[in-house]
């Protein structure tokens, strides 16, 4: 189904700026080499009123996270360390408010995040089958269902309001964000903060990183786009930093009062600092420098007798979709992950293994890019084809 209307303001005005052809989903890795993945339409288009960045297509909740939906926060080491500093700062930050009022997490995935918070009132609110299950038998309480006005007022009607709501990079992954925003508020009503933390589109558009698009992605965010979208709902911003999960990543912590002390200074110089997103050319600019980031890579990949991609994140679907890649020219991938191990990239048929199951090829393509540092002095001695901003090899 193609979007008509904007999924934060309703406006009908959607400018198309870049068009990544035909594309599977990108996390629903496949039991075997051949197994045909369905493909969906892979364009991105911003809102000419609030300058929301989102998906044309909208795939279907249950193709995105139904039983085949393969992420599980818990099985990525460094994102399990963000998670425990998350909490450790919700707690600085916010700890009365956590102790006497509770906490809800909306997208808890499998608990990786809400087990830091089970000794006080919570509750995940997740739609993905598997890793809610996960969330509950380690202890958490959990609503298996997507987030929105009804699923607040329905947690509201069996229990009351909480001091704290987080939504961890949630906002991209729904549908309607307006009906999101909304659920926050009615959870809140009238007090207590919602901490949201989403990837930031400038960074997106500065580094090139249209792999970061893929169906699971609905909407980008930067602080002036989201601000415009929460102030609907009578959220606002109290405080905004930039953080370095995926690639560069926004969290805002919003009140449903105006009522607090002034907003910290950088949150006047961020939302100064992205003035130029009001032009159209910041969006028109992506389409050619994604085609010249595919030739370029192409190239160095024809470099090479054999060469192998180091990490299966949903973004490399994306990037070997785009590029026309397969396992002719990517023979394996390696990925820590075990449930993607002995599954393969959908689309492009490659095989997932284990670290230390392969021999070493002529060259990776770090797929991972934005674990680079870590990943690169992890595993000496090997050549680097790194894709963003500009593929360039190590
Ligand atoms: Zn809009």
């Amino acid at each position: 189904m193609k979007r008509t209307t904007c999924a934060a303001c309703g406006h009908p005005e959607l400018d198309q700026f870049l068009d990544l052809g035909q594309s599977p989903i990108a996390d629903a890795y496949t039991a075997t080499a051949d197994e045909e993945s369905p493909i969906f339409p892979l364009q991105v288009a911003v809102c000419a009123k609030c300058k929301l960045v989102q998906l044309l297509e909208v795939v279907p909740a249950e193709a995105l996270f139904g039983t085949g939906y393969s992420f599980y926060s818990s099985a990525s080491a460094p994102l399990s360390a963000y998670h425990r500093a998350y909490a450790d700062d919700v707690m600085a930050r916010h700890g009365d408010l956590v102790t006497r009022r509770g906490v809800v997490e909306v997208g808890c995935n499998d608990g990786d995040l809400l087990r830091h918070f089970q000794h006080v009132r919570h509750l995940g609110v997740d739609p993905s089958t598997g890793p809610a299950a996960a969330a509950i038998e380690r202890g958490c309480v959990v609503l298996p269902e997507p987030f929105g006005l009804l699923a607040a007022e329905q947690i509201r009607s069996i229990d009351s309001t909480f001091g704290v709501v987080i939504a961890n990079h949630v906002l991209a992954h729904v549908e309607d964000v307006s009906d999101c925003l909304a659920g926050i508020a009615h959870l809140l009503h009238g007090g207590g903060v919602a901490i949201v933390e989403v990837q930031y589109l400038p960074d997106l558009l500065v580094n090139n990183a249209f792999d970061l698009v893929y169906h699971e992605h609905r909407n980008f965010f930067s602080l002036s786009n989201l601000e415009q979208a929460a102030q609907r709902h009578g959220l606002y911003v109290m405080n905004a930093e930039l953080t370095n999960r995926q690639g560069g990543s926004l969290r805002v912590t919003l009140s449903p009062s105006h009522h607090f002390a002034a907003q910290p200074s950088r949150v006047t110089v961020l939302r100064a600092s992205e003035g130029w997103l009001d032009s159209l050319s910041a969006y028109e600019g992506m389409q050619g420098r994604a085609e010249r980031i595919r030739t370029r890579l192409l190239d160095l990949l024809a470099q090479h007798d054999q060469v192998a991609a180091y990490g299966a994140p949903a973004k490399l679907t994306t990037l070997l979709s785009f590029c026309g890649l397969d396992a002719s020219t990517i023979r394996w991938c390696v990925d820590t992950t075990e449930a993607k191990q002995g599954r393969f990239i959908p689309g492009a048929g490659i095989p997932i293994v284990a670290p230390g199951t392969s021999e070493r090829p002529d060259a990776y393509l770090l797929a991972a890019h934005n674990y680079l540092g870590p990943i690169v002095s992890a595993n000496p001695g090997n050549r680097w084809i790194v894709p963003f901003p500009a593929p360039v090899i190590l």
